[in-house]
């Protein structure tokens, strides 16, 4: 098994689903007592958001640069970054290390393609929606058309994810203005919605809504799981 390393604490309400979830699938593979080999650097998310909000993205690469050339020197074979925001400077943190990355957005389109889907609606932060490093890259790497929220929707979704879910405070409010957001895009012809955010999948559920849910928490981990088990 391959040593998986984890760039967490973005926040670290979802790094936990992505240590449950990674451990669940080698069980499942695995069997018996079996867990993942996981290196994990979880950071202190204040000052990030902060420089991320303030616009200085070159001085959240040197903070995230530096954790993970921690992860690579720790052992990791190949490193996961827990939040899809913060693939705004995976090229970056890609050139800094020789493991590979395991792009989130990639991971996500996969599995869109291999269900047949082509037009997909984006739930995220303002910067995964509406800038080109998410959005542009399954538009352009992967041919899918992608739709996003309305402005005044884009900015509930946005203030949901840092003032709410990031602080793990899950509000049946925001569950039900997020389904509504949700169903609009389905309207305009979205025939899935990617959870482009990795807190999204503690507010919303399949099961409360017809509309097929891309989780790239859900995602992301079992793609890390297969990529720890390959030879
Ligand atoms: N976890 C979030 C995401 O997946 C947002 C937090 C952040 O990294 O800014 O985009």
């Amino acid at each position: 098994m391959k040593k998986l390393g984890l760039l967490g604490g973005m926040s670290w309400e979802s790094t936990q689903d992505y240590y449950r979830i990674i451990n669940e699938g080698i069980k499942e593979r695995l069997g018996g007592l079996h867990s993942a080999e996981i290196i994990l650097y979880s950071v202190d998310f204040d000052p990030i958001d902060k420089l991320h909000h303030r616009g200085d993205w070159s001085g959240t690469e040197s903070v995230l640069i530096k954790a993970a050339r921690s992860i690579e020197k720790a052992g990791a074979d190949f490193l996961l970054i827990c939040t899809n925001t913060m693939h705004k400077v995976a090229p970056g943190i890609e050139k800094a290390l020789s493991i590979p990355l395991l792009h989130i957005a990639d991971a996500t389109a996969e599995a869109l393609i291999q269900d047949g889907i082509s037009c997909v609606g984006l739930l995220g932060t303002a910067f995964t929606m509406e800038q080109e490093f998410y959005r542009g890259r399954l538009e352009e790497k992967f041919g899918l058309v992608v739709l996003i929220p309305e402005e005044n929707d884009r900015k509930t979704v946005h203030r949901v994810i840092y003032d709410e879910l990031c602080l793990g405070n899950i509000r049946k409010d925001s569950a039900g203005d997020f389904y509504k957001i949700m169903g609009k895009m389905a309207e305009k012809g979205a025939e899935a919605v990617i959870l482009g955010c990795t807190e999204i999948g503690q507010l919303v559920n399949q099961r409360d809504t017809k509309i097929k849910l891309y989780d790239t928490t859900e995602i992301h981990a079992r793609q890390a799981v297969e990529s720890a088990l390959e030879d």
